[in-house]
């Protein structure tokens, strides 16, 4: 039995557990399949405070995890299956087998990549189609690859891809991108990127060990165009893991924990970070909803026990 249960390891987990233990809570911290986070697949962070020098995304969760050890949190290595949030204390069961009980719990289990969807992208991913610059860009030095998408992320993984890249081609489906403007001036400013506007990716295909070619939609006119690649990189944005909470507790038509401040529809559930937040979706945003999290899981407990 616990006081505090955390479900996930990115910003909002590790920030609810540093709050929860320091008030003097027990709290058992269940990692996940991503320890660390989204943040641990980007290269520099350059808006968290407290680092005039940029830090690595792995380097910044990792002394979160020992900031973490280090105020008394249980950080467990398992992934939660199923919950049963109708009864007190509620209980979380991990892949493992396990069954963790709690008198609270705060969900920060973040959010996944999402794929396209398209003919060809599930048989060649790891042979030419990744979701991830940081972990697969060291494999294309030389070589010609895609970007596909208009976000932040999407502009960060064409630049952070020139470092090994011959040529870096983003392609987006409108003709505006959504990165912030800071962004937006460091991929014009890259001459190794070109940008193909107003495109959809309509198949991926290859050798059939190896991506060659996209082929593209415009999104305009329909015609289509057939790029030359070595491979590509999906940056289309991610999708909320909530899929443990539904039927459980209120989800939204997007997947998105529903919340009024932190607070879930089940009362001394609360839920932190980018699995609840489709509109800020950064660390820092997600670390102050873990705070909050446990600051009012603390204040339940306070009240009700
Ligand atoms: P996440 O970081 O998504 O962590 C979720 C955690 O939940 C993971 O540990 C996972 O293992 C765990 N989990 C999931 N399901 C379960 C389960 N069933 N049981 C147990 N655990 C589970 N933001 C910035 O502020 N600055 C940046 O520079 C920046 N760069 C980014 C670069 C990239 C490539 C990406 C994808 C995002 C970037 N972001 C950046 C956004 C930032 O990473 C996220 O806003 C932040 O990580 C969200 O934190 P979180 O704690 O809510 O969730
Ligand atoms: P995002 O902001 O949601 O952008 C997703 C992009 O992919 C959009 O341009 C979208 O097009 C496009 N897209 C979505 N579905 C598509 C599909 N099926 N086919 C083609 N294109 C598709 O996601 P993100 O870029 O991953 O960023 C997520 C959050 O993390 C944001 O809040 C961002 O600020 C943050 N982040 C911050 C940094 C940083 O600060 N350095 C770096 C990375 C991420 P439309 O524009 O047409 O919708």
């Amino acid at each position: 039995m616990t006081d505090i249960l955390v479900i996930g390891s990115g910003p909002a987990g590790y920030t609810a557990a540093i709050y929860g233990s320091r008030a003097g809570r027990s709290v058992k911290l269940i990692a996940g399949g991503q320890p660390g986070g989204q943040l641990t697949i980007t290269s520099l962070v350059e808006n968290y405070p407290g680092f005039a020098d940029p830090v690595s995304g792995p380097e910044l969760t990792d002394q979160m995890r020992r900031q973490c050890e280090k105020v008394g949190t249980e950080i467990i290595y398992d992934t939660i299956k199923s919950v049963d949030f109708s009864r007190r204390p509620f209980v979380c069961t991990g892949e493992s087998g396990a069954f963790y009980e709690s008198r609270t719990v705060v969900i920060a289990t973040g959010a996944n990549a999402k794929w396209l969807g398209v003919p060809g992208e599930e048989k060649y991913r790891g042979t030419g189609v990744s979701a991830c610059a940081t972990c697969d860009g060291f494999f294309f030095r030389n070589k010609t690859v895609a970007v596909i998408g208009g976000g932040n992320s999407a502009v960060e993984e064409a630049i952070y891809l020139t470092n090994f890249a011959e040529k870096v081609i983003l392609i987006h489906r409108r003709d505006q991108l959504r990165a912030e403007k800071i962004m937006r001036d460091r991929l014009s400013e890259n001459p190794k990127i070109e940008i193909m506007w107003n495109k959809r990716v309509a198949e991926i295909s290859g050798d059939g060990g190896k991506v060659t070619e996209l082929l593209l939609a415009d999104v305009e006119d329909g015609s289509e165009t057939v790029l030359r690649i070595d491979g590509v990189f999906v940056a289309v944005g991610h999708r909320p893991a909530t899929s443990v909470f539904e039927g459980v507790i209120e989800i939204d038509e997007n997947g998105y924990i529903v919340t009024k401040g932190v607070c879930t529809s089940t009362e001394g559930v609360f839920a932190a970070g980018d699995v609840c937040d489709p509109r800020y979706r950064q660390a820092i945003v997600s670390a102050a909803q873990g705070c909050m999290a446990a600051m009012d899981a603390d204040k339940f407990l306070s009240a009700n026990l």
